[in-house]
């Protein structure tokens, strides 16, 4: 890190689960740092989805650093092996966690960052560049400096069209008002719009099994209730996932409800049904196409996956990989259409770096649209960057990750200190293995 700078703060924007983890890391090193994060409170997006149940029990979902300053002030840790709902992952664990005196003074809340540039430098400014701080400018026009920024904001705000060319369907925009977000309550606060309706669930991964099923829980509860699923591969079988073999069994046990919906009928399957066109008709429905085939639904729930906003850190100079939006190092080692088994080796701040130095994406935003994200990758992601932003390359460089397996895929030597298993929150299927992703 340059010390010309040692006076300012890393900025770390998005106060989420790894964004919080950075913090606590930069506050166990002594490194100043502020946390900008646009919602009301810590975990704005975990808490969008707080109904929906976790598949990774709570020993993989606290980052070590936050447990170690917790434990100092007496919090009592959730039992190791429950699944938490993302609810209760932010009001159990990563509320106390921001609310602590290490943390709460150095947390900004609505505070949205719009650019992050270099201070009097643009894109195309070599000269003098990496003695430049970091400008943070946040939505109002404050302008705050940095000496390092690490973007920690995620992808939720960004989710893929429905329209299988990746770019909106014909009639999508118009079809808005009808077609939900990824992931609604349905049997919760949202019921009232899926009740007694037909619904089509355009995706194949985790989120699109989430709510697949309660809808199908919704069909046993309200007559007239139906459901339909839209998928672009030929097959389902990457949804259902390992099912029993699944180191997660909440995750395994995902794919063996939805199978036994589909078998019986409960979800109507529509394999190999790219969106083409949605039209919508005079009495308030929509006709989604695939160009050969019709589905006449009321509402569609697109969980298409996400895809990253480098909008607003446009202005720096990123390494980004042409397919996946990731670092163009991490690519490799995530790729879906290469890695569908999904053994990723342990990465840290050398994979995360950009030809920006000092600027780091971490957490989900990290993979870009690969979605087959965990929480423990991102700590360990902070945990490196954050060691290299210390000077600590010893540590930076000694990258570990120690996760469950899906059961998917019984190929693949640990890779250095351990193998990542990929779960799937987007769309599955562009692989040709096991449990490949991001296609529809
Ligand atoms: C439904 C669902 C279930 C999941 N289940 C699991 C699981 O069981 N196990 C697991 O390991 N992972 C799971 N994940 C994946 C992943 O761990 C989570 O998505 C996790 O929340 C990612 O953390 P993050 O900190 O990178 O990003 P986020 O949690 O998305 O946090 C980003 C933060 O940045 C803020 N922000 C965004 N833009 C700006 C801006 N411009 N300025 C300031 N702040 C901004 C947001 O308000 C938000 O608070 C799940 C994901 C989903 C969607």
């Amino acid at each position: 890190m340059d010390t010309r700078h040692s006076d300012l703060p890393v900025v770390v924007i998005g106060a989420g689960p790894v964004g919080l983890a950075a913090a606590a890391h930069l506050h166990e090193r002594g490194l100043p740092f502020t946390v900008l994060e646009a919602g009301d409170g810590p975990a704005a997006t975990v808490r969008e989805w707080g109904h929906v149940r976790l598949f990774s029990p709570w020993r993989y979902n606290i980052d070590h650093a936050a447990r170690r300053l917790l434990n100092e002030a007496g919090w009592v840790e959730p039992d190791p092996e429950v699944l938490p709902t993302g609810g209760q992952l932010a009001a159990e664990y990563l509320q106390p966690f921001a609310d602590l005196p290490a943390l709460k003074p150095h947390v900004r809340y609505g505070a949205r960052v719009v650019a992050v540039t270099r201070l009097g430098m643009d894109r195309v400014r070599t000269a003098g560049r990496d003695a430049a701080p970091f400008l943070v400018r946040l939505a109002g026009g404050t302008d705050v400096l940095a000496r390092a920024v690490l973007d920690a904001t995620g992808t939720w705000t960004t989710p893929n069209v429905l329209g299988a060319s990746g770019i909106p369907a014909p009639g999508e925009s118009a079809a808005a008002p009808l077609v939900e977000h990824a992931l609604p309550d349905v049997l919760g606060a949202d019921r009232a719009r899926f009740a007694g309706k037909r619904t089509m669930v355009v995706g194949a991964g985790h989120s699109a099994a989430n709510t697949l099923l309660s809808l199908a829980e919704l069909a046993s509860q309200a007559p007239g209730t139906s459901v339909v699923w839209a998928i672009r591969s030929a097959s389902p079988a990457r949804t259902y996932g390992g099912e029993a073999s699944d180191a997660l069994p909440a995750r395994g046990a995902l794919g063996s409800r939805l199978r036994a919906h589909v078998d019986a009928g409960t979800v109507e399957l529509l394999t190999a049904f790219g969106v083409q066109r949605i039209t919508p008709t005079p009495d308030g429905a929509v006709e989604v196409s695939d160009g050969n085939r019709t589905a006449r639904v009321d509402r569609i729930v697109s969980a298409t996956g996400f895809r990253p906003d480098h909008s607003f850190v446009a202005e720096l100079r990123l390494d980004l990989d042409p397919v996946l939006g990731s670092t163009r190092a991490l690519a490799p080692l995530i790729d879906p259409n290469e890695h569908s088994c999904g053994t990723v080796p342990p990465h840290g701040v050398d994979e995360l770096a950009h030809p920006e130095p000092g600027f780091y994406a971490i957490g989900v935003k990290s993979y870009g649209r690969a979605p087959t994200f965990l929480m423990a990758t991102g700590y360990e992601q902070a945990r490196s960057v954050v060691a290299a932003l210390a000077g600590d390359w010893a540590a930076a460089r000694d990258v570990q990750l120690d996760l469950p397996e899906t059961g998917v895929c019984s190929s693949g030597q640990p890779l250095g200190g351990g193998r990542t298993l990929l779960p799937v929150f987007g769309q599955v299927e562009t692989g040709t293995g096991c449990c490949g992703n991001s296609g529809t």
